[in-house]
């Protein structure tokens, strides 16, 4: 392909807007171009390299067993009724009419679409499993579309829906998504890590992100330095250290009785700890929590996950009640409430408000404390673990100091209910601690079990001849959203650096010297090497233009492709052309005939299945 016959609008400096690395350079590099906000236009090497994401999904989808098909960007409100997503689902859904004045809606994501296709025609277990993808777009009115493709309003998304008889089986067509992935975002040259995710507390497997690594990343990770655990920070558990971490034994008589000490208007535990003399990490600080839609878990049966993704059908049934309950953690420990929600099944859990704090401790705010409260206490692992500690009294400008866990506070419960740090010890291996990163989410891998067939009545009969909702998973990828993220994960100062299983072209071919010298020489070297390297698979861009090399250097520079060819005045003296990777200085000689071979090889190890 000759340059001067592709539309690449290079700019010098992107709009002020663009803040993030890949929206400066996708605009610079003339591959996207904004049409409103969040809404973009595609040019021709941006769009290649969007395809070349999507070949790569498509074909590890249809390796992984699971069938194209093609879903409507317009999707009747009728079938939002059926899930109950139409009212749930917030302002990120466009709505509209048509001319019947019939509700429509931009279709966010695809479970209720391809719930009621799959409800219509498959009528047996003999049908299942059945695993159905579609590359399309996506509307998501976002509240703040922004970061170029990477939180876009329109999107392309991959969107895999599984269907099958029962728990264990939809497992399996998890963890064949999960595998899928994993090979996708590899061969798209990311790194990446396979998340935990919050789920409601149907399982610590049942929710992963697929998270590639960049400094601009909006979500935070903890991932362990030794082994493969990786959560996001509301997700993270705290590996337990060696020390004694349920309750102290109880009335230690060599220990001191605890002692009603005065802090008149400290409540905050630096304060305190300062005015005491003491540390944070003697200290168990309180937060009082509402529970909500807290239930009492029925024999056996798992408490339906309550988690509010996407307004989805909440699955549950029966009464549901509101508590407040103590969270109580070490004073240098940050508490978690998530953690705690699931602990319990409950569907929020919130900081208490001032009033109810007040009612439940007849203290102001800030002196709140496990010692003679009348409320359930959930205790993290190392408040518990602490022999002797100071807390609020429950008094007004009052803490109480040599306090006992069971002597003088009983936990209702002792588990990881605090926020991961920097340090702590791996909740899987042995010798692993945990780190932090930020993250892309580019991926998302969801166990959904009967939530949508079971609210849109969608059932096969099963070997007894009896009704049986589907068991589903859903599966989601950010095709935009990962070709952006792989320009933020590699590039430098003078432009992207495309992994070569995603570069819009291969080769960037530079005839260099001009028209009216001996151009027509290092044109017609450039031609033959294109057509050689072109019969061999290889994609290669030329550019023609009449241009200085110092232009052509640059523009080759910013779009990325990963190996350039020159051919200049050198070439014609010695009949070697200059072979450079994008990632490296140095370049290397070599007659044409040698590079095309060279060149080939490499292309076909770097793209190789
Ligand atoms: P986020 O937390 O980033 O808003 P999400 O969890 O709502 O995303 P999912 O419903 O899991 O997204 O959608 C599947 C995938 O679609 C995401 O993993 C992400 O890669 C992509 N995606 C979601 N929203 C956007 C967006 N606004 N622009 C581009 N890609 C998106
Ligand atoms: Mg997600």
């Amino acid at each position: 392909m000759k340059r001067s016959q592709l539309l690449v609008p290079t700019l010098k400096e992107a709009p002020a807007e663009a803040q993030v690395v890949s929206h400066i350079l996708l605009l610079r590099a003339g591959m996207i171009r904004k049409v409103a906000a969040g809404i973009y236009n595609f040019l021709p090497l941006g769009w290649r390299a969007v395809r070349k994401v999507e070949q790569i999904i498509r074909e590890e989808m249809n390796r992984a067993g699971a069938q194209e098909v093609h879903m409507p960007v317009v999707c009747p409100a009728e079938l939002w009724q059926e899930s109950g997503r139409w009212t749930k689902y917030g302002p990120e859904l466009l709505r509209l009419k048509d001319r019947k004045d019939t509700d429509f809606c931009l279709g966010p994501t695809h479970e209720e679409v391809v719930v009621a296709m799959v409800r219509a025609d498959v009528r047996s277990y003999r049908e299942l499993p059945l695993n159905l993808y579609q590359i399309q777009t996506k509307f998501r009115d976002e509240i703040r579309p922004r970061f170029g493709l990477m939180r876009g309003r329109e999107f392309i998304m991959k969107d895999a829906y599984s269907f099958d008889v029962d728990q264990a089986a939809a497992m399996v067509a998890y963890q064949k998504m999960f595998d899928a992935y994993g090979a996708i975002f590899r061969r798209c040259g990311l790194e990446f890590r396979a998340v935990e995710a919050d789920t409601g507390n149907i399982g610590g497997s049942s929710s992963h992100e697929f998270q590639v690594l960049a400094e601009s990343g909006e979500d935070l990770i903890f991932a362990c330095d030794a082994c493969t655990y990786a959560a996001n920070a509301e997700k993270a558990a705290v590996g337990k250290r060696g020390e004694t971490t349920e309750s102290q034994s109880f009335g230690d008589q060599r220990r001191k009785e605890k002692e009603v000490v005065a802090t008149p208007g400290k409540g905050k535990v630096e304060e305190v700890a300062a005015f005491m003399g003491a540390s944070a990490r003697e200290f168990v600080k309180t937060l009082i929590v509402r529970v909500d839609e807290f239930r009492e878990r029925s024999a056996g049966k798992p408490v339906a996950g309550p988690r509010e993704r996407n307004g989805e059908p909440d699955g549950t049934e029966g009464a549901t009640h509101t508590m407040l309950a103590a969270l109580c953690v070490r004073g240098d420990h940050e508490a978690n409430p998530v953690k705690l929600k699931l602990l319990l099944g409950a569907g929020t859990v919130e900081l208490a408000s001032d009033e109810e704090v007040t009612r439940a401790t007849h203290a102001a705010v800030g002196f709140a404390g496990p010692v003679g409260l009348d409320l359930p206490v959930y205790v993290d692992h190392d408040a518990a673990a602490l022999e002797t500690f100071i807390s609020g009294a429950n008094q007004t400008d009052a803490h109480v100091k040599n306090c006992v866990w069971g002597r003088d506070a009983k936990p209702t419960q002792v588990a990881d209910l605090r926020v991961a740090a920097v340090g702590d010890p791996c909740p899987r291996c042995a010798d692993g601690h945990l780190k932090t990163h930020r993250g892309i989410e580019v991926g998302h891998v969801f166990y959904l079990g009967d939530k949508y067939s079971r609210a849109m009545n969608a059932v096969y009969q099963d070997a007894g001849g009896n009704d049986a909702p589907f068991v589903m998973g859903c599966y989601g990828i950010g095709v935009t959203r990962t070709m952006a993220s792989a320009i933020e994960q590699s590039h430098d100062k003078d432009g992207i650096v495309w992994p070569m299983s995603i570069a819009p072209f291969h080769v960037a071919i530079l005839p260099l010297l001009s028209p009216t010298g001996d151009g027509a020489k290092t044109a017609a070297i450039a031609d033959e090497m294109e057509r050689a390297l072109e019969a061999r698979g290889v994609e290669v861009l030329v550019d023609d233009r009449d241009e200085r090399p110092g232009v052509k250097f640059k523009d080759a520079d910013l779009i990325g492709l990963p190996l350039r060819v020159s051919i200049g005045k050198k070439t014609l003296e010695t009949g070697k052309v200059e072979v450079k990777w994008r990632s490296q200085k140095e370049a290397v000689l070599m007659a044409p005939e040698e590079a095309v071979a060279w060149i080939a090889a490499e292309v076909a190890k770097a793209v190789e299945i």
